[in-house]
């Protein structure tokens, strides 16, 4: 197949395909695949993954943007019939499109690192649909995803994705399980999406508001900024010390400021 499509990787689509058989071994093994899964794969570039994905017998669908990638899919699985490939944008996908269950979606990929944080971002506005995901990410990108309160790495990303998800981060892989290899380390990463979120806000774009604040500046004190958002006793009234600095606040307390912002007047989350 390879003489008959030459594909030359392209940077601005991200792509850095996996050639490791025991790092996508690996991945497949923690993915762990069953018969009838609902499996959604973004970006299966030329199937490194999706080879293992469609042949445990899983419902498969797959999202790819590159035209020219699109007849290699269609030669290699187009006559699976547990195969479905969408050309587009996953940006821009429905996933509302795949009439999946609550919490049935399965959703995997070595994601293009351009795009990874927004398209989480973006899963997650559907994160009832989801059962779980699995992603090849920059290894600091986990990092972050994975960090708890107090550390550096703690920050907007963690906060917004451990409201949603618990996260896991499984195992480190270097660039050369790559063609082209990246310049930065990679590493795989399970998100799964809460059935009972543990700290639910009031409004959940208000949360975003005063994570979104909180880190602006992210070395000086929650009385100094929040200060265009909340006064010094409606952050006493959410039971935090105004003079914390936002990286020594955990999920809870976040909720409870945005719950704070909530019941103050006239505040909306635009
Ligand atoms: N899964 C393959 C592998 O592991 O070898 C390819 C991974 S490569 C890092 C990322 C893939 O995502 C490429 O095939 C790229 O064309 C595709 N891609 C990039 N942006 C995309 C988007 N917005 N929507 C869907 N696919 C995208």
């Amino acid at each position: 197949m390879a003489e008959i499509f030459q594909h030359r990787a392209r940077k601005r689509f991200g792509q850095n395909f996996l050639h490791d058989a025991g790092v996508i071994d690996r991945i497949l093994r923690a993915i762990s695949p069953k018969s009838g899964q609902r499996l959604l794969e973004i970006g299966p570039g030329q199937g490194a993954l999706t080879e293992g994905l469609v042949n445990s017998d899983a419902q498969l669908d797959v999202i790819e943007l590159d035209n020219d990638l699109i007849p290699l899919l269609k030669l290699r699985f187009g006559l699976k019939t547990n195969f479905n490939l969408h050309h587009g944008d996953a940006m821009k996908f429905d996933f509302t499109e795949l009439n999946a269950q609550s919490h049935e979606l399965r959703v995997v990929g070595n994601l293009p690192y351009n795009i990874s944080t927004p398209l989480i971002f973006h899963l997650l506005s559907n994160a009832h649909l989801i059962k779980d995901m699995h992603f090849m990410l920059q290894k600091e990108v986990v990092e972050r995803l994975a960090a708890q309160p107090g550390t550096n790495d703690w920050g907007r990303l963690s906060i917004m994705v451990q409201y949603h998800c618990r996260v896991e981060h499984l195992f480190n892989v270097g660039p050369g399980a790559f063609n082209p290899p990246p310049k930065v380390d990679s590493a795989i990463v399970r998100l799964i999406p809460h059935e009972h979120l543990p700290h639910p806000a009031k409004d959940h774009k208000l949360l975003e508001v005063v994570v979104r604040e909180a880190f602006n500046q992210r070395r000086k004190t929650l009385r100094n900024t929040l200060k265009k958002l909340l006064p010094v006793e409606a952050i006493i009234a959410a039971d935090v010390d105004p003079s914390l600095r936002p990286e020594q606040l955990d999920l809870a307390a976040f909720v409870r400021l945005a719950d704070q912002l909530a019941m103050r007047p006239s505040v909306t989350a635009e």
